[in-house]
């Protein structure tokens, strides 16, 4: 059961933005509109007050649960409830309107799915195919005329789900961008603290925490100047990046200060030595002249992210006392990383 709905999950990849249920109240109460205008026209203003004031009323019910329904909390739900409620909605449509709601029924439908299927028109396209079915049975019969007007209403609906899907993209796309924007450090391109304190909630006991500083940038600064200042960050940056394994986080906390996030290095926390060797290797070959310092902190099961991070922290203060260019470990972690501590030379 699990197991297939990853798989529809996967297939449909179900996004609630805020951006998509903005934009789809929109397209909701223009399609009202339309559909209104529409009908007037085809069935006269007769019949098609009564199915364009029932259809009103469905599309503003729509645009409302759209705009409510708890999009994150509900994903898997959705898939179930999407479907499910278009298909009800269309036997509404379908008895209290025949003449003119049904032509625009699996209309209707589709984008209520659809804004729930957000990103994968091809999948809200799929489900045209059970809301036709639904029309034709609720038709009753299917003469040359109504193949026509199926055959019509699916064209539009293909044409408005496409435009819909490139506005979406569009707009998920200029979303994602500005979120990764805001989570990453321009200077280095690494994560910035909003993105570590974000990743630091799922730290999980027997991660290793690094608080990494360089030694006297400020005479760095002043000596080079702070062109080779911010040369040297993103040269420190990209030789952490280098010595760290995959699913390591390397995180730029403040001015000249890193974060490494280690997740289970190694039983005996020799992984978070070793990466402090090869940091240690590389950098003086880069920067011989330029120190740093590192106070190192092991995660327990149950304590507040927060708290290990300001071990870390003490530990790196440590490392400063007693005379920078070297790494300090939390007392917890001590025997942990008993490799990296008081590693100096
Ligand atoms: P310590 O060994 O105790 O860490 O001394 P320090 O001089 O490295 O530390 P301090 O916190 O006194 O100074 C940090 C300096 O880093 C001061 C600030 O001007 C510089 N700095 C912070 N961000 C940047 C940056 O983005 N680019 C450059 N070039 N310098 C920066
Ligand atoms: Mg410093
Ligand atoms: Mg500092």
């Amino acid at each position: 059961m699990q197991w297939l709905r990853q798989r529809v999950e996967a297939v449909v990849d179900v996004r609630g933005t805020s951006d998509a249920a903005r934009l789809g109240r929109w397209l909701l109460a223009l399609q009202g509109l339309l559909v209104a205008a529409t009908g007037w026209w085809v069935a006269g203003a007769d019949r098609a007050s009564l199915s364009s004031a029932v259809l009103g009323v469905l599309t503003a019910g729509c645009a409302t649960a759209t705009t409510w329904l708890p999009w994150d909390r509900w994903r898997t739900r959705m898939l179930v409830v999407y479907p499910a409620a278009g298909l009800v909605m269309l036997a509404v449509l379908g008895t209290v309107a025949p003449s003119v709601g049904s032509a625009y029924t699996g209309f209707l439908t589709l984008w209520f799915m659809y804004v729930g299927l957000v990103g994968r028109v091809h999948a809200g396209l799929l489900l045209m195919l059970p809301a036709a079915g639904v029309w034709v049975v609720l038709q009753g019969s299917l003469g040359p005329e109504k193949i026509v007007r199926l055959a019509l209403a699916g064209l539009v609906w293909g044409v408005l789900a496409e435009v819909l899907a490139l506005a979406t993209s569009a707009s998920k796309v200029r979303t994602e961008g500005l979120a990764h924007q805001a989570e990453t450090d321009p200077l280095t391109g690494l994560p910035n603290r909003r993105a570590l304190e974000a990743s630091m909630s799922r730290l999980s006991g027997g991660d290793v925490v690094v608080v990494v500083d360089l030694d006297h940038f400020k005479q760095v600064n002043d000596g080079g100047g702070h062109a080779f200042g911010d040369q040297v960050l993103v040269d420190f940056a990209q030789t952490l990046s280098g010595c760290v394994r995959g699913s390591d986080l390397v995180a730029r906390y403040g001015g000249e200060e890193f974060v490494l996030v280690l997740p289970q290095v190694s039983s005996h926390g020799l992984g978070a030595a070793s990466v402090m060797a090869r940091l240690r290797g590389q950098w003086s070959l880069l920067h011989p002249d330029i120190t740093w310092s590192a106070g190192v902190s092991c995660h327990e099961q149950g304590n507040e992210p927060r708290t290990t991070l300001r071990e870390a922290d003490r530990a790196l203060y440590r490392a400063k006392a007693a005379g920078r260019d070297r790494v300090v470990a939390a007392s917890e972690a001590r025997e942990l990383v008993g490799v990296a501590t008081a590693d100096r030379g």
